[in-house]
């Protein structure tokens, strides 16, 4: 039988980085076991669905790399279905409907909570007579309907995760609201865990996996499957992403939606791998930097921890730098180019693009970081204390003086690396000044302080946008 995973994301906001890797873990599980991916739109909630979210998850997915295997199911088209199962659940028997109002039901939840019990429908309609529900209607109450929930039922699945989960029917809040509120004898719109069963069974779905917060929907959902007759799938429950604190990561940690990482400069081959080892941990060590065809082969869902996984940010950067450091590099300078372009910042040749990109890549932890990292190649930066301070020492003025002078008398046109170490060991060795002292005094000109990339490969750049004679000139300029 052919094996379907499918990803069940609501609308309701932006693709949230838990329902990334919720999405990953279907994708990679299907790959190993030859199965197909699919996409269950559940955009049944009107009041807070909206299509651009649709749009947004549906780029995501592609962006991570992520590709579905059907035409994406789209609930709201399937209404009249859902009802029509829960017709047949009413007729026979195994649901019906519950008059109860909105102010009898806060009732009965403020008397439960003060006697500290947990809030519970306590099912006063299920044995309405016929004549009962005939005056209800006359009467022009609404009703939801409700199905049945044996008290004493006891609930068993075997867990890809987890193991063995055990319920009991007194623990799932009394009989289940299947449909939203309405009137006369119609049925009120469809609510999830009717319409998630009616779809995963329609898509012939054989494997769910989903966050461990649908766990006592699993056990609900069993009850309707058994009801309407229906083949179960195998269940998987995924942990949780936790903050730093140990908490549910929620909007308030600054970065949740899969957009804000890309705009943050995460690669999306860099964050998908990541993501794979958020609460997964392979039994064989196969290194860190793979790609998702590569974890496809050896992803299993019983490998994946029980426990909340922290969100870490340190490790992320870590792989993100990696995925930059083996970029290739007209790709990574194409990238950078964008930045550039945001800044109007224009490089004066496409080489140079592609030499800074050299020099930047090794540094660089988001792809953001290029407009810091570049800036001082397109923006004269001023001098630092610490530069104001190294230029006060006297041999650095007079180092730089040399240099100016080599520059100018040599009529140096187009330096590059070979030369620039060159200039640098010749006027050492002629003047007699430290190589050391050269260079940090040459440092401070281009860059304005002590620290900053490599100077020698710097140099070839400010001499190509002939900016370096410039940057020497200016710290001399008082003398
Ligand atoms: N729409 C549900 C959600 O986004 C789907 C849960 C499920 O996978 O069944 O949480």
């Amino acid at each position: 039988m052919e094996k379907r995973l499918r990803l069940a994301p609501s609308p309701t906001g932006l693709f949230h980085i838990g329902t990334a890797r919720t999405a990953l873990f279907n994708w990679l599980y299907a790959q190993k076991i030859g199965g197909k991916f699919l996409i269950r739109i559940e955009d049944t909630d009107f009041l807070r669905s909206k299509s651009e979210y649709t749009t947004n998850i549906l780029e995501g997915l592609k962006w991570l790399g992520l590709k579905w295997d059907e035409e994406p199911v789209k609930q709201s088209d399937r209404i009249s279905i859902h009802k029509n199962y829960i017709k047949k659940l009413l007729e026979c028997g195994a649901a019906y409907r519950c008059f109860t109002t909105e102010n009898e039901i806060s009732e009965l939840r403020e008397e439960q909570k003060k006697k500290g019990l947990p809030p519970k429908h306590d099912n006063r309609h299920r044995n309405l007579s016929k004549a009962d529900i005939e005056t209800f209607i006359s009467q022009g109450k609404t009703s939801v309907i409700r199905f049945k929930i044996d008290e004493n039922i006891k609930i068993t699945w075997v867990d890809q995760i987890r193991g063995e989960i055990k319920w009991q029917g007194k623990d799932l809040g009394g009989d289940l609201v299947l449909s939203r509120r309405s009137l006369g004898y119609e049925i009120g719109d469809p609510l999830y865990n009717l319409a998630v069963v009616v779809d995963d069974n329609f898509m012939n779905i054989t494997h769910v996996v989903r966050g461990e917060d649908h766990i006592s929907n699993t056990a609900k959902q069993i009850l309707i499957y058994k009801a309407l007759d229906f083949k179960l799938p195998i269940f998987s429950h995924t942990p949780l992403i936790l903050n730093s604190e140990g908490k549910k990561l929620s909007k308030r940690d600054c970065v949740t939606s899969i957009d804000e990482f890309r705009d943050m400069g995460y690669l999306p081959e860099a964050l998908a791998n990541y993501m794979a080892f958020l609460g997964w941990s392979p039994k064989s060590s196969e290194g860190e930097i793979l790609s998702l065809d590569e974890i496809s082969k050896f992803f299993d869902l019983s490998d994946i921890n029980k426990a909340g996984a922290k969100f870490n940010w340190e490790k992320l950067n870590w792989i993100n730098s990696q995925y930059i450091k083996k970029m290739e590099l007209i790709k990574l300078s194409k990238i950078i180019q964008r930045y550039w372009d945001d800044m109007s910042w224009k490089p004066p040749s496409q080489e140079w693009a592609v030499k800074l990109a050299i020099l930047l890549r090794d540094s660089m932890t988001v792809l953001k970081d290029a407009i810091d990292q570049s800036k001082p190649f397109f923006l004269l930066p001023p001098i630092e204390k610490e530069g104001q301070d190294f230029l006060e020492n006297k041999d650095s003025k007079a180092s730089l003086k040399l240099i100016l002078n080599y520059l100018i008398h040599q009529n140096t046109v187009k330096l590059d690396q070979e030369k620039a170490k060159a200039i640098i060991n010749e006027i050492s060795k002629r003047h007699n000044v430290k190589k050391g002292i050269l260079m940090k005094s040459l440092r401070v000109a281009f860059f304005g302080c002590l620290s900053g990339p490599d100077l020698v490969q710097s140099w070839e750049l400010f001499s190509e946008s002939k900016s370096d004679i410039s940057r020497i000139e200016r710290c001399l300029i008082t003398d």
